[in-house]
């Protein structure tokens, strides 16, 4: 590293999963909302970001679909993808020629809603504190934990649900996800990688409409959102 060297900010876009719970023959990002797919509504939502880095988009080896949408997005380049999550964000990582200490952002592309303003508070939250952090909100729901049919109540007053983007610096991302996966540690998002590691990781409070895609009911909340934000037209 020179002295005139800053860290540059990438974006990893995972979408080789089959979406099994969507329960639809082709995989979820290819649903079609309001003329375009969910892939392309959450690749446009980071469309005019000052990120200067890399962009890739992780998909399964025979998605030529997921390829021929990826030409319409200028620098996005198609990586394929694993098994797992994991697998898959690790294989973008290891197409890309960067920097140790650049920042790499990782964003599900089943989460079409996520707000610039959220994205741009987790860099400027990494960078103020050196260190990697993740979109996430706090739990509201009474949760409850059924052991055998045994319930009871969970104390939720330091629970959060994890989001996306996940934004760590690339060496000690690759190096967490490398040394996971070779011990077979479950690894359910990037920083589930960097806590095993010991690595810290910071939570950053992200809006409420930043969902994750799982069920078809999802979609009519996602256009809703949509609508909200002004991206899509009420009419
Ligand atoms: O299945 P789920 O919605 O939890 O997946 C979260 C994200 O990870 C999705 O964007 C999905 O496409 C991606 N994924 C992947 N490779 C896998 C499994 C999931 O890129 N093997």
């Amino acid at each position: 590293m020179n002295e005139t060297h800053h860290p540059r900010v990438h974006q990893v876009f995972p979408a080789a999963g089959t979406g099994q719970r969507f329960g639809q023959p082709h995989p979820k990002q290819y649903t079609q909302l309001a003329g375009k797919t969910l892939l392309e509504w959450t690749l446009d939502a980071w469309i005019g970001l000052p990120f200067k880095g890399e962009r890739l988009l992780v998909l399964s080896g025979d998605d030529a679909v997921g390829q021929e949408l990826a030409r319409r997005y200028p620098g996005l380049r198609c990586v394929e993808g694993g098994a797992e999550r994991a697998d898959s964000v690790l294989a973008g990582l290891t197409a890309m020629n960067v920097a140790d200490d650049d920042w790499v952002m990782v964003h599900d592309i089943a989460r079409p809603c996520v707000r610039q303003t959220d994205i741009l508070a987790l860099l400027a939250h990494c960078q103020t504190e050196g260190q990697g952090a993740l979109l996430a909100r706090p739990l509201t729901d009474t949760i409850k934990r059924n052991q055998a049919g045994r319930v009871s109540t969970v104390d939720r007053s330091q629970l959060w649900a994890a989001m996306t983007p996940q934004c760590f610096r690339y060496g000690v991302l690759r190096k967490a996800l490398t040394l996971g996966l070779a011990e077979a540690i479950a690894l359910t998002d990037e920083a589930s990688a960097m806590e095993w590691l010991a690595e810290p990781v910071g939570l950053v409070s992200g809006a409420a409409d930043n969902i994750k895609v799982t069920h078809p009911d999802d979609l009519a909340l996602v256009a809703f959102y949509l609508k909200q934000q002004g991206r899509l037209s009420s009419n």
